[in-house]
């Protein structure tokens, strides 16, 4: 299941984290360079109307050193009447060189400007302007502007003009440029919401489509047509499942393969046991045929030995009739199955070998065993080579009992015998394919491996315990068939 909300989430943040760190980078640039201009500008005009200013001040104070007229009348005149010119100006004081104030637009008290004292003012070889504000909270620019004449200086002019409107002016451009931010960032993330839902859900339902994939070509939903990187996806994880189908089909003839080469070696290690058991009925028709053709008139004789004969040739029959039972190629074909029943035609086609090399059979089966669901000729096989892998760890005189048994909605079957057992060292290894420790030719190492995917296959543990010196014990166990009769094992 894809998570939407922690993908859609996390890119949501991510793009707009990094919109609005832009946004903010590029506005707070923006606004930076806008503010510089006009406070540029300003600066501009406030010195300009300081050196026009300066002018007829530097000319009024010439007067007036030289005794011409009263400066100090004349000036406060002048700068009434330049005040009123310029409504933005909000005080102008003129220093005399001692740093006296001559001239002036305010009325006495504290001194309005805030360049810093007198003494600072008129060291002031060139024009300086500042921003700040004022001890009552107010912003302005203030132009300090010496009145020099050549060498000689005449004192300073110090003009304020308010800044209270540029600051005003710069905070709503401030709040617009904020506002046009989020709106831009939430737009896009609005916009970013609604392709990663569509993108989303597209990916659901190719994720719809892994999920169901169950090797059929033509299974899980389908994703209409379309040209976009989804789509190729889509079309490639069809692709893949095609293969993914094809290499499933290739796996199953292989392993029907593997199976059928595995029966056929299980035969081939009873051959001589089986051949044995056909080789002496046809030694005792043969005898038959030699006693008959010595005495052809002994009618008496001639029907006992023809009795004979049928009853050898029916053996004979017998038993290769159930050994290409086992060795033909069928499909496995699931169906409720009486493990003892299996039990017993294994033993069939063992017990001849089994004989021949005086190994004792012990059958333990628990009658009435319920049904278990599964292939009887693959269920078959599975006895078969642990019958046979018995019968080579034990020695001549040993046993090998098989006991089944009914509990817990389980149906068993062990196969214990009396040979050396298994060292602890290679127990867990010996389910592996190819692991044998038999000789070249008479072992494949897979027989084991694949008993344990015909048990596993259906549904039910094949298990092995061994103590080196007291033989193995492999049991089978398989979930009884709920439509058999459950019966309780109470030996
Ligand atoms: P193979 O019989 O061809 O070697 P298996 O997969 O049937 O292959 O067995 C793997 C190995 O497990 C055997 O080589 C043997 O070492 C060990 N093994 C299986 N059954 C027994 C047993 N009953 N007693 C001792 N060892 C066994």
């Amino acid at each position: 299941m894809i998570t939407h909300t922690g993908l859609r989430s996390r890119i949501l943040l991510t793009v707009g984290a990094s919109t609005a760190a832009i946004m903010m980078f590029l506005s707070w640039g923006m606004l930076y360079s806008w503010r510089n201009s006009l406070l540029t500008e300003e600066r501009a005009t406030i010195q300009a109307i300081s050196g026009a200013f300066s002018v007829a001040v530097i000319d009024a104070l010439i007067f007036a050193d030289q005794d011409l007229y009263q400066a100090e009348g004349f000036l406060d005149n002048y700068v009434a009447m330049f005040m009123a010119q310029n409504p933005r100006l909000t005080a102008i004081t003129v220093l005399d060189q001692t740093g006296r104030t001559t001239a002036r637009s305010w009325d006495s008290g504290e001194a309005p400007w805030v360049s810093g004292p007198a003494t600072r003012v008129l060291a002031d070889e060139t024009v300086r302007t500042t921003v700040t504000a004022r001890t009552d909270g107010r912003w302005v620019m203030e132009t300090v502007y010496p009145l020099r004449t050549g060498h000689r200086s005449w004192g300073a002019l110090i003009l304020q003009i308010e800044a209270e409107s540029i600051r005003a002016q710069i905070r709503r451009n401030f709040v617009l440029l904020a506002l046009f931010t989020s709106a831009v960032t939430s737009l896009l993330l609005l916009l970013l919401w609604f392709l990663l839902g569509r993108l989303l859900s597209s990916l659901q339902v190719l994720v719809t489509a892994m999920d169901s994939v169950d090797f059929q070509p033509t299974s899980g939903p389908a994703l209409p047509a379309r040209q976009d990187e989804i789509g190729i996806l889509y079309r490639h994880f069809q692709r893949m499942q095609e293969r993914v189908d094809q290499s499933h089909r290739e796996m199953l003839r292989a392993e029907h393969q593997m199976l059928h080469a595995e029966r056929l070696a299980a035969i081939g290690r009873l051959a001589s046991g089986l051949a044995h058991e056909i080789n002496n009925p046809i030694n005792g028709v043969r005898n038959c045929i030699y006693a008959i053709r010595r005495d052809p008139q002994n009618a008496e004789q001639t029907a006992t030995y023809l009795d004979l004969m049928d009853e050898g040739l029916t053996n004979a029959s017998g038993v290769l009739h159930k050994l290409l039972g086992f060795a033909r190629k069928q499909q496995a074909a699931p169906g409720p199955i009486d493990l003892n029943e299996a039990v017993r035609a294994v033993e069939r086609l063992v017990k001849f070998d089994l004989e021949r090399q005086q190994i004792r059979l012990e059958l333990a089966l628990t009658d009435s065993l319920p049904p278990v669901v599964a292939d009887r000729q693959l269920m078959q096989e599975v006895i078969m080579n642990l019958l046979l892998n018995a019968r080579d760890a034990v020695e001549s005189g040993g046993l090998i009992r098989v006991t089944s048994r009914h509990a817990a909605g389980q149906v068993s079957v062990a196969v214990e015998d009396s040979g050396d057992g298994i060292d602890a060292g290679i127990l867990d290894r010996v389910f592996d394919p190819f692991f044998t420790t038999k000789k070249t030719g008479e072992g494949t190492g897979l027989g084991l491996s694949i008993c344990l995917n015909i048990v596993q296959a259906a549904g039910g543990t094949l298990e092995v315990a061994s103590s080196p010196g007291a033989g193995a014990t492999f049991t089978i166990k398989l979930p009884a068939s709920p439509s058999g009769i459950p019966q309780e094992d109470t030996t």
